[in-house]
């Protein structure tokens, strides 16, 4: 995938460092507001840390204080999640409808969501309490070590999933689950789950194929890449749920084959109509 020097997404709150919250890729803007509040907060001259940041980034727009050079993979989530922005703008437009962008938590190990707590083992999650992704960007690492998906086209999958969440919550379709949460039985709500999972690989599908369409990103074997990541994170292949904690995306997410078809469906298709899982016949 050709990402390297694209936009960063300014949605993204990084919390790895523990405690605060700092935003990506901003030159003055929030960024500057968060600094201010951040000395106040521990009694500093805000004008002062403000120079001290801009002399220590080289004063380049791009807030180098919050990731440097090394921190590929911070960038990397933050230049995928800019990408779903434009083209989920560009698909809500075209239905009259404005896209209310997601942010993005970065989080190491441990953090608190609008829907319980978020552990690095649940993998990565949407919460529509809050209208977050949240990843603990170790998450890629597990994926190539034990489930030997490597490529970063599959990690932009694993993005574009989620965002798919926030999309089909935007739509009201989650809304719409939640109400019928207490009419089904567990088993009925499972299955009504798994096409809630298939749509969002479906929708991963749709935002691949409008991406390509605008910024021609995609390489050799990226489509592969994704493929293979549907594929390893099947129930049939993956079954794991943190007890005793709200796992928004935890849910069944279908079979393997299953999930590689609805994403290869919404990449061939682009067209959002073509997603309805939830009256598809043949899953
Ligand atoms: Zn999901």
């Amino acid at each position: 995938m050709r990402w390297q020097n694209r936009r960063l997404s300014d949605n993204v709150e990084d919390r790895r460092s523990g405690g605060g919250m700092r935003t990506l890729g901003v030159g003055g803007g929030i960024g500057g507001i968060i600094i201010v509040v951040l000395a106040l907060l521990f009694n500093r001259n805000p004008q002062q840390v403000l120079q001290q940041v801009q002399q220590g980034s080289g004063n380049t727009q791009q807030s180098e204080q919050v990731t440097d050079n090394s921190d590929e993979n911070s960038r990397f989530a933050a230049t995928v999640l800019a990408e779903t922005e434009d083209v989920w703008t560009k698909l809500f437009s075209e239905m009259n409808k404005t896209y209310q962008k997601p942010h993005m938590v970065l989080f190491r190990d441990f953090d608190q969501s609008g829907c319980g707590s978020a552990q690095a083992a649940m993998g990565p999650f949407y919460c529509p309490a809050d209208e977050k992704v949240y990843l603990d960007l170790s998450f890629f690492n597990e994926m190539e070590q034990r489930f030997h998906v490597v490529g970063d086209f599959s990690r932009a999958y694993v993005i574009a999933h989620e965002v798919g969440h926030h999309v089909q919550n935007l739509l009201g379709i989650t809304k719409k689950m939640d109400a019928m949460r207490s009419r089904l039985s567990e088993e009925e709500y499972n299955k009504l789950s798994v096409r809630l999972e298939l749509q969002a690989d479906f929708l991963a599908g749709v935002w691949a194929h409008h991406e390509q369409k605008m910024d021609d990103v995609l390489e050799a074997g990226d489509i592969e890449e994704a493929l293979s990541a549907a594929s390893a994170v099947g129930d049939d292949k993956l079954q794991k749920a943190a007890q005793g904690y709200v796992v928004p995306d935890a849910f069944t997410h279908g079979t393997s084959a299953q999930r590689m078809r609805w994403f290869k469906k919404g990449f061939e298709s682009g067209n959002i109509k073509d997603g309805d899982t939830f009256n598809a016949t043949d899953l």
